[in-house]
């Protein structure tokens, strides 16, 4: 494991007290190639210029906690690293359909009964493989303002059963405004449920903190979460500390994944994490394949490969544990099963 976060988080945060914790560790995040690689003690010839320059590097210090010094081939250092694979052209900039779906600026729908809402352009960690790197998130009025259209279009709309709040990453907001969110969405009859898709508190735990729960407390909508957990070195015990007061707070937990090459594609690793995270009371969800976005190919994982990966897990794992294996796909009306 890196030992680089106690000295590093201990003068960011005698300088600024009144700032929650979590804050901070976006403040201190690494944000070049460089940086990670001096932390690691990586070769500085394993990251690619090209590739940081197209989509910059961002990556908490906690995470980086997590990785193995002087291992290139560390299951979440692969996910952060910008390498020369990604200069690749093949692929789309826009895979899933993203912008054909949209119903207003930073509403998309795609499917029957739910929207998903953009409400921040902002991630905790920039993932190489994702199929949002090329999303043109300025176009995202973040805040009170972009959501509070957005909600509008939403009380309008009375087939609306369910709001996924998402991004980027929809906890990268302060705990005011998604308070706030929270309690307008409350204030829409139809409306049956508020989900949220986000990857910060894996990459940082601690933003499970009193102000969040309180919101997710207050919601008379049940609220779903949907974790973004990929391998198990991802889970610690700060994580497990979060994720128990997420469920005290009413909360009900699901994770989704990413198949990616050298990441996870293995039994015993997708084993190990789902397993994990039925322990803490996290029932995996989804296991995407990849969306075939430029730049983030190298990390797909054939079809047949995938099928087979997870019907070797169904003989492992109870049935509630076993992921569904899905893509999505432009222009379908829900996730394309496996
Ligand atoms: C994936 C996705 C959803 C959620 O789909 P579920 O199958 O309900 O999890 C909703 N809207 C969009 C645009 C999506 O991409
Ligand atoms: S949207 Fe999710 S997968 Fe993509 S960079 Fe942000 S945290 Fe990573």
């Amino acid at each position: 494991m890196a030992t680089i976060l106690a000295t590093t988080n201990e003068s960011v945060e005698a300088t600024s007290a009144a700032i929650p914790s979590w804050r901070n560790s976006l403040k201190s995040a690494v944000r070049s190639g460089r940086r990670l690689a001096e932390l690691l003690s990586l070769p500085l010839n394993s990251i690619s210029a090209r590739a940081e320059s197209d989509f910059p590097v961002f990556v908490p210090l906690e995470y980086i906690e997590k990785m193995e010094v002087g291992n290139l081939a560390d299951p979440l250092l692969l996910q952060v690293l910008p390498t020369v694979h990604e200069e690749a052209t093949d692929g789309d900039v826009d895979a899933v359909g993203d912008l054909a779906a949209q119903r207003s600026p930073g509403l998309l729908q795609k499917y029957k009964s739910r929207v998903l809402a953009l409400v921040s352009g902002r991630c905790a960690v920039h993932c190489r493989y994702c199929f949002r790197r090329h999303y043109p998130y300025d176009a995202i009025s973040s805040g009170r303002t972009g959501i509070g259209q957005s909600i509008a279009t939403i009380a309008a709309d009375p087939s609306i059963q369910e709001v996924i709040l998402s991004g980027g990453d929809p906890l990268t907001l302060t705990d005011s405004v998604l308070s706030w969110t929270l309690s307008e969405l409350n204030k829409i009859d139809h409306l049956r449920r508020i989900r949220l898709h986000t990857r910060v508190p894996v990459v940082i735990p601690q933003r499970v903190c009193p102000e969040m729960t309180a919101w997710v407390k207050s919601s008379r909508l049940p609220v779903y979460i949907v974790m973004h957990f990929n391998h198990v070195n991802e889970f610690c015990d700060a994580s497990a500390v979060g994720m128990r007061q997420l469920r005290a707070a009413g909360a009900t937990l699901l994770n989704q994944s990413v198949l990616l090459t050298q990441v996870n594609d293995s039994v015993e690793n997708l084993e190990d994490l789902c397993l994990k995270l039925v322990d803490h009371h996290i029932l995996p969800y989804y296991l995407h394949q990849l969306d075939p976005v430029q730049g983030a190919l190298h990390f797909g994982v054939p079809d047949v490969r995938a099928q087979e990966l997870v019907a070797e897990l169904q003989t492992r794992l109870p049935g509630y544990a076993l992921p569904k294996l899905v893509r999505e796909e432009a222009g379908k009306s829900s996730k394309t099963s496996l």
